[in-house]
């Protein structure tokens, strides 16, 4: 990897693919994706941000975990929008918890799997019942930053979620399990709505 970043220190005048084409299109194999709905950016941060800058207005609610990743609720009172927590039990998010505070207010809700800092996570069956529980209009945003780190059977990512729904969006990173986070390399897997509004 280094050895690939020096090979381009000639390039860097050059601006670089504003369509991120050829990392779209290597993503889209590698994990069996459809490359239109693949969208890249400076870290998933700033996509988790511009997606809560397209959602979030003020008088909207959003409906983290207690213990859910710092940037969030940042992003959301920036908004000028509530941020609602949910209780968790021995550090994990709580399904029940979430779903009780969904309000008519509610526009999105973020949970983080596995979540940083706690270092729990939640099984693909229970991220299915908590976006059953939502309704439509609630957009279900999963951070998968650290999806490849778990490796027990009940675990999945929620990349093919965004294929089944349209409330569904995962952002994914090449931070943490690559050791890239200077390089700021992070995607999201959108359905087209939520393309078009970022
Ligand atoms: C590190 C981290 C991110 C952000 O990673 P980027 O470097 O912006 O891609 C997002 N979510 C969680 C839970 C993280 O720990």
């Amino acid at each position: 990897m280094k050895a690939a970043f020096k090979s381009v220190a000639n390039n860097i005048h050059r601006y670089p693919d504003g369509s991120q084409i050829q990392l779209r299109q290597t993503l889209a194999d590698v994990h069996n994706l459809d490359v239109k709905k693949i969208v890249c950016g400076n870290g998933s941060e700033e996509l988790i941000g511009l997606i809560v800058r397209s959602y979030i207005s003020p008088g909207d609610e959003m409906l983290l975990s207690e213990n859910h990743f710092i940037m969030c609720p940042i992003y959301c009172r920036a908004q000028g929008a509530d941020v609602i927590f949910a209780p968790e039990k021995d550090y994990k998010i709580d399904i029940d918890a979430l779903l009780e505070r969904v309000s008519e207010k509610t526009r999105m809700i973020i949970v983080a799997n596995p979540n940083n800092p706690t270092g729990t996570y939640i099984s693909e069956s229970e991220i299915r019942r908590l976006h059953a529980g939502l309704p439509e209009n609630v957009l279900l945003l999963v951070d998968d930053a650290y999806a490849e780190y778990v490796t027990t059977d009940d675990y999945k990512t929620s990349l093919d979620m965004v294929d089944q729904y349209d409330n569904v969006v995962v952002t994914r990173t090449f931070s943490k399990i690559y050791g890239l986070a200077g390089l700021r390399i992070g995607w999201a897997y959108c359905p087209q709505s939520v393309l078009e509004n970022i």
